[in-house]
């Protein structure tokens, strides 16, 4: 059993990881930047160790430094969170070649699924829907146009290495391919350092549905339902929601078998999240996460299973203890992600928080590293809080949403929580009817109304 987790991680994730621990009686290592020592995941662990200055690269990203710190401390997991190196293949390999457990799946996993040229083979294989699209990476203009034609305009050129929602061009005909290619294939290489680029079918109007496996060492799979993150700026996730308001029971009953079935073809362990985009009731594989994701709470609200436990248990080599038929989902949770950035212009806005409140109350869950008199640093990705909400049904979640987020204070530093506030009393999200481009074409409406 595991009995010591080096959290390779900062803020709300680094404490939910701790949390797990705690309940299961498990020492937690902090690790922090210069910048985060007074950070509450570092005030919360029981022990912590300074890895380096505050540029990410130096701290949070130097394996060097997080393995020496785990060998000082003796601890004998580490647990990643989400970002930083949670989907480094070479990170997990040689936390293993140290004799340390890599909360997570297998190094070789990780690998297939980041290069999404491999993973959209191998989903294929495994009997996951993909978008149509290319045979693989395409070399040159030649094989982009006979794609193009085979797979129909507008297409969308994507890179091999993407991440974070960068690395895509679309072209609506031939005559933009060629610059759109080009483009492409240039971020590509500067943003990833490999310029590998595939093409697929761009879709029109889609929703973002993605499935929650948790899988064992010895072939349980089980799949958590889907969470609904069509609520997008820039291809980032604002809110979230499980269940999707656009899916109906059988729906969701079969992308869950098929996604299940694949995994276990896969012969994958840990947590993990199948992503798709769903138009017209047909579901497209886009990519999969080989980690703990920021929207895991909507999931762990529904089902009342904490995924960090599942984990830490699979890592420890023990079986599920439940199976896919004692899986109850139970009414409905949404999820709003409170950024440290102007809720207008989204410009950044770190600083001194004078005073920090949180909302409580039944069907309320804070994560959030926040406390009165902490101060957000420049250093990090602005995600401050997360508001987790459950109810009965959606209207009851929505419901408590509002009354919770008029609770909320956090004074001294811009936050999107007004935003939120917005967002819920729209009819349109009201009544679920939005895809991937409605967070987009609302605010530059707004925009266009005078910024309000
Ligand atoms: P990343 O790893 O950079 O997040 P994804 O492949 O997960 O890239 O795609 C991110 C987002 O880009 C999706 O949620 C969706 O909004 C959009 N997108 C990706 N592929 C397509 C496609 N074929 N058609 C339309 N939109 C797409």
């Amino acid at each position: 059993m595991i009995e010591k987790v080096l959290i390779a991680n900062r803020g709300e994730i680094a404490l939910r990881i701790m949390r797990a621990c705690r309940e299961m009686g498990i020492q937690s290592v902090a690790v922090h930047s210069t910048a985060d020592a007074n950070a509450m995941h570092v005030r919360l662990a029981d022990e912590s160790v300074c890895i380096g200055p505050p540029a990410a690269k130096d701290s949070y990203l130097s394996t060097a430094a997080i393995l020496s710190a785990a060998s000082i401390t003796g601890a004998d997991a580490i647990h990643p969170g989400y970002g930083f190196l949670s989907e480094n293949a070479d990170f997990a390999e040689m936390v293993e070649e140290h004799g340390i457990k890599f909360i997570g799946p297998t190094a070789d996993h990780i690998r297939l699924m980041g290069d999404k040229i491999t993973a959209k083979q191998a989903a294929r294989d495994s009997g996951i829907p993909c978008v149509p699209g290319s045979d693989g990476e395409v070399v040159d203009f030649e094989h982009a146009k006979k794609w193009a034609n085979e797979i129909g305009y507008p297409v969308l050129i994507k890179a091999a290495a993407g991440g974070g929602g960068r690395g895509m061009k679309v072209a609506k005909s031939e005559a933009e391919l060629h610059d759109a290619f080009d483009v492409a294939r240039n971020e590509a290489e500067a943003a990833f350092g490999n310029g590998a680029v595939y093409m697929e079918r761009y879709l029109d109007r889609p929703r973002h549905i993605e499935v929650q496996v948790l899988a064992d060492e010895e072939g349980n799979v089980v799949h958590l339902g889907e969470r609904d993150c069509s609520l997008q700026r820039r291809h980032q996730k604002i809110l979230e929601e499980s269940p999707s308001p656009a899916l109906n029971s059988s729906e969701r009953a079969e992308i869950g078998k098929t996604v299940a079935d694949a995994v276990r073809k896969l012969g994958y362990r840990s947590a993990g999240t199948v992503e798709f985009l769903y138009e017209n009731g047909e579901f497209f594989f886009i990519e999969m996460n080989t980690r703990l994701q920021v929207e895991h709470p909507v999931t762990e609200a529904v089902t009342g299973l904490d995924l960090v436990r599942e984990m830490i248990r699979v890592a420890s080599g023990h079986p599920l203890d439940f199976t896919q038929d004692e899986v109850r989902m139970n009414g409905h949770s949404i999820e709003c992600r409170i950024n440290a950035e102007d809720p207008f212009t989204f410009a950044p806005s770190p600083g001194p928080v004078h005073e920090y409140h949180a909302p409580g109350g039944l069907g309320v869950r804070v994560d959030s590293g926040l406390y009165s008199g902490y101060s957000v640093p420049p250093n990090y990705d602005s995600m401050i809080a997360k508001l987790i909400v459950h109810g009965r049904n959606r209207g009851e979640c929505l419901m408590r949403l509002r009354r919770a987020l008029t609770e909320f204070v956090i004074d001294g530093i811009k936050t999107t929580i007004p935003l939120h506030q917005e967002l819920i009393l729209n009819d349109e999200f009201i009544n679920g009817a939005y895809d991937i481009h409605w967070l987009e074409e609302y605010l530059k409406a707004r925009e266009a109304d005078g910024g309000k």
